[in-house]
């Protein structure tokens, strides 16, 4: 048995940047992720990371746009840290080795993003994640800390206190399950956004962190608050950056009308995603689409600016749509993105768990709200990953030896050997694309609470049929059929708390858009939702909106 002071589940931006920080603070440190680290699915963000870095810019300025952008629902304590800390932490990856854009004065160059005052996102062409990612691993390879790659976890684990002291982890390879034990454990896991199908988010965005954190009893905040994103291509859902509405695209309905005039009179395509994906969905519905999208159009940009600064977005459209974009526009529609909602923290990524921190994507802080500006996940992830990492450093300074039961593996084996056991009966497969399929369907862009209802349904139906799951592939060494069902049962239980917390908020607020009531309610509703897991289900709850400055205002763009 393996023990560590700190471990970090999750290489991605969020749990490398907490892990460096946590070695630097001097304390034993391990990093743990079930793909090789740079496959982290942070290495997919194209476009950008905001901070208020130039002149005629400010953190005010940053800050105020993510708290409108949030609806209001954004906790503004946090969101204050988020934009006085990004210039330093943008200087900070420049420094790590990140080779930044730069504008024809050799300064670093931004460019416009969504919901924005100004164009304060900084980007490394539209690759800026992978960039980023890669230079940050350099950074981790040299303080020699360790890795587990390819390791899944599979369970939390808790001393007889309750407090969180390790996990129970799966090397893939082997197929053999170790008990890791850790002082402090930071969950730096990801997103969910397989939990709908399609999502712009690589298959291993299954939340497992998230619904780990939730079955030990860690508060899930605001999950109802699922990002659609305006610009994604209709058969497999693959993203087309904002960076491209950023560079001037513009979107047009059947008729060849820029439709955002309408809905978004001053800043166009560039108004908050919400807001942007409404837009759409309306049009479509309203018969001015063309076979369920909207045309968003480049022509205009020039071939030279289109492969200078976007060429991943032409090959994606080439690849998957067959139109090129420099002569065409290409079909886009809204779909599943982000979830703005998480593990609740508070500003050091500690959960109400004992030993437990989360940060990135899994976490809620609350920076997001209602609806996140594009750009600022990727600046959540370095400094709140960052914060996370300094305060759990300091927290294992104040535990002494970590006492777990073996009991922990022991019963997880028996799980794991139960699963294999199973006789040949549901796929998981299947369940997982009739959920995902479900959660588009119903719990979209629009909601009523007939459609919930009817999502409700389909998964407590789902969890059932999950019983009967089998695992194909009965072998150990890189049993992928395994883990395959593994995550699945995560993201049913995901998939049940994104639908109970829509039901439960009655109001429309960011993202989240009831037909059934269609206003934002401050006088009820300017509140966060939080599930509790239980046996039955989740028990939902509210929270307080942290307000520091900024009282709710109508929201117009
Ligand atoms: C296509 C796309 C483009 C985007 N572009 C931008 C952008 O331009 N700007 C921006 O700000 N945001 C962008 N985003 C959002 C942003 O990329 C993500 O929110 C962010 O990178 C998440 O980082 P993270 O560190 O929290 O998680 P991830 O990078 O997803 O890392 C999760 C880690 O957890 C590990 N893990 C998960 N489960 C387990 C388990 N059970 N056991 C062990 N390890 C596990 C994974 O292996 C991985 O290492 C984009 C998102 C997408 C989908």
């Amino acid at each position: 048995m393996v023990q560590h002071d700190v471990l970090v589940v999750g290489a991605g931006l969020a749990g490398m940047r907490a892990a460096l920080e946590a070695k630097k603070q001097g304390v034993d440190v391990a990093i743990m992720s079930k793909v090789y680290p740079v496959r982290s699915h942070s290495n997919a963000a194209q476009g950008g990371i905001n901070a208020a870095l130039s002149e005629d810019d400010s953190w005010e300025s940053h800050a105020f746009d993510t708290v409108k952008g949030s609806d209001y629902l954004g906790d503004q304590d946090a969101i204050e840290i988020l934009a006085r800390e990004a210039p330093q932490a943008i200087i900070e990856l420049e420094n790590f080795g990140v080779t930044f854009n730069r504008d024809e004065h050799g300064r670093l160059g931004s460019r416009n993003f969504g919901g924005a005052s100004h164009a304060r996102t900084y980007f490394v062409g539209d690759f800026t994640g992978q960039a980023i990612l890669h230079v940050m691993f350099e950074q981790l390879l040299r303080t020699g800390l360790t890795t587990y790659d390819e390791w899944f976890v599979t369970q939390l684990v808790k001393d007889d206190a309750g407090a969180i002291r390790g996990v129970v982890a799966m090397d893939i390879r082997t197929g053999q399950l170790h008990l890791v034990k850790a002082k402090a454990v930071i969950l730096a896991t990801g997103g969910m956004g397989r939990v709908y199908e399609p999502s712009t988010n690589a298959l291993i965005c299954t939340g497992d962190g998230m619904a780990l954190a939730y079955r030990a009893g860690a508060l899930l905040m605001d999950m109802e608050m699922v990002q659609f994103h305006p610009t994604t291509l209709k058969g497999n859902g693959a993203l087309l950056s904002e960076a491209a509405r950023g560079e001037g695209a513009y979107l047009l309905n059947k008729d060849g009308e820029r439709f955002m005039h309408k809905y978004a009179p001053n800043k166009l395509e560039l108004a908050s995603r919400d807001v942007v994906s409404r837009a759409e969905q309306i049009e479509i519905n309203e018969g001015r689409g063309v076979d369920g999208c909207v045309l968003l159009d480049l022509r205009h940009l020039g071939a030279e600016k289109i492969m200078e600064r976007l060429p991943q977005i032409r090959e994606l459209a080439l690849e998957f749509a067959g139109v090129d974009i420099i002569h065409e526009p290409v079909p886009v529609r809204p779909g599943m993105h982000y979830i703005m909602g998480g593990i609740k923290t508070d500003v050091w990524g500690k959960t109400n768990l004992d030993g437990l921190f989360a940060a990135g994507e899994c976490a809620c802080v609350n920076v997001h709200g209602g609806n996140r500006l594009g750009a600022n996940s990727l600046l959540e992830t370095v400094v709140f990953g960052k914060r996370a990492g300094a305060a759990a450093a300091e927290y294992v300074k104040s535990v002494g030896d970590v006492r777990v039961s073996e009991a922990w593996l022991r019963d997880e084996e028996a799980r794991i050997e139960g699963l294999l056991k199973r006789p040949e009966g549901e796929k998981a497969a299947a369940l997982r694309l009739e959920m995902g399929q479900t959660m588009t369907r119903n719990v979209g862009v629009f909601r009523t609470e007939e459609q919930l209802l009817v999502a409700q349904a389909k998964i407590q139906e789902l969890k059932q049929r999950y019983q009967r799951v089998s695992v194909g592939d009965k072998g150990r060494v890189f049993n992928t059929n395994l883990q395959f069902v593994l995550e699945l049962e995560n993201m049913l239980d995901l998939a049940e708390v994104v639908v109970a917390s829509a039901l439960f908020r009655k109001e429309s607020r960011g993202a989240h858009t009831r037909l059934d009531y269609p206003n934002r309610d401050d006088a009820n509703w300017l509140k966060h939702t939080v599930a509790t897991y239980t046996a039955a289900g989740p028990r939902l709850d509210t929270r307080p909106v942290t307000i520091t400055r900024w009282e709710p205002q109508e929201r117009k763009y």
